[in-house]
């Protein structure tokens, strides 16, 4: 017997030709000597952050960075010797493990520093952390306004070696707000030299996210974190109006259908009898629900594709099974590929298409896409 039994005929397809394709194109347009920090956390914004970070450092990504600690440690394990920021920092208890592991942690409370500091000092190494500054997105990092009351405390913290200095703008992506990027940015920059004044002389300095490092190109300062549209998301994270680098989405989503069956109209279909059906109709069952991440908003509201044709949800997306209305695709059989996001023939999908019939943002759908789908890496192919 296998360990693992054949699976279901979900899976996610990524494309890591198409990364690959994003890297360049985004590098191509940041421009030549602004170092590349590739942000893979939450597991590659569900790509899957051990293939994606292979590719995105075999590709020259001067950096990685993830969220937490144990997700660096995932790519330590799997041979990966990069630069790794952990946007997170390292938690109380962490810091001997965090180091050990050439972790580099972000630091965004005096707290955590001296905390850092007296791990380091154990040790008998200096850490390098990047001190995050909080210019304006009110979430993490030394509140701008606190830096000269502590800047001092900071500078005296010998184990440290403050190698980066970074700030994170709140709506880089909205024009109307252009005004409050440029504060934020005017705002790191006066932070920079109340630490140079100091002493602490970060040499990597960073602010700008996706939509940052393509609308305001003055924010591209010594490196770019750049996460969103390496995976090929970019209509609801970038502004319409500007210049923007060709991308090309890395993730769709397929499965096949399990079951047909010919209903007479007046029929209802699925939980809570949202959907009845108005005419003779063809319902298609497939194996995909809110548990791997097609989001029950997408009840009577979200498209599949089959035979190249755009197909309706008809009814409530349960846990494991979501109904589509095959009716206009009569010749459709059990078996058949569906796509959720991705092409096929003349129709697409996009995660942004998905995100906007659900109500969010692209970037929450591909996070979302749960651990239960299996991720098949190709480079090229549709993977079906
Ligand atoms: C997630 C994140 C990024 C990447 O943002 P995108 O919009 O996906 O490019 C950059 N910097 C920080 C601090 C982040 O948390």
């Amino acid at each position: 017997m296998h360990a693992h039994p054949p699976p279901r005929p979900t899976f996610a397809a990524i494309d890591l030709a198409s990364l690959a394709f994003n890297f360049r194109s985004i590098r191509a347009f940041v421009g030549p000597g602004i170092g590349f920090m590739a942000v893979i956390k939450a597991d590659a914004y569900g790509h899957g952050a051990v293939e994606c970070g292979k590719e995105l450092a075999r590709l020259g990504a001067d950096w990685l960075s993830v969220a937490t600690l144990e997700e660096a440690v995932e790519l330590r394990d799997a041979g990966i010797e990069s630069p790794i920021l952990c946007l997170g920092g390292f938690y109380l208890g962490q810091e001997h493990y965090g180091m050990g592991r050439n972790v580099t942690p972000a630091v965004f409370t005096l707290e955590s520093a001296e905390r850092i500091h007296r791990a380091a000092a154990e040790l008998g190494l200096r850490a390098k952390v990047h001190l995050k500054i909080d210019t304006g997105m009110g979430r993490v990092g030394i509140p701008h306004r606190d830096l000269p009351e502590i800047a001092d405390r900071l500078a005296a913290l010998s184990n440290l070696d403050i190698e980066g200095a970074m700030t994170h703008f709140a709506a880089a992506d909205a024009p109307s707000e252009n005004d409050f990027t440029e504060t934020q940015s005017r705002r790191f920059y006066e932070a920079l030299d109340l630490l140079r004044a100091k002493g602490i002389e970060p040499k990597l300095t960073d602010l700008a996210n996706s939509p940052g490092a393509v609308a305001h190109p003055a924010s591209r300062a010594g490196m770019v974190r750049i996460g969103g549209i390496l995976y090929g998301l970019g209509r609801d994270v970038l502004p319409t109006a500007v210049d923007s680098p060709a991308i090309r989405p890395v993730m769709s989503l397929f499965t096949r259908l399990a079951q047909i069956k010919a209903v007479p109209a007046g029929t209802s279909i699925g939980y809570g009898r949202t959907f009845v059906t108005t005419r003779p109709s063809l319902i298609g069952t497939v194996p995909i629900g809110y548990h791997d991440g097609f989001p029950r908003a997408l009840s009577n509201r979200g498209t599949a594709i089959v035979a190249g044709r755009p197909v309706p949800v008809a009814g409530r997306v349960s846990m494991d099974w979501v109904t589509l209305d095959l009716t206009e695709v009569p010749a459709a059989a059990i078996g058949d590929k569906v796509t959720l996001i991705g092409r096929d023939g003349d129709a697409c999908i996009l995660a942004e298409d998905v995100a906007e019939a659900a109500g969010t943002i692209s970037y929450e759908i591909t996070c979302g896409i749960a651990a239960r789908v299996p991720r098949r890496f190709l480079r090229g192919d549709s993977g079906d």
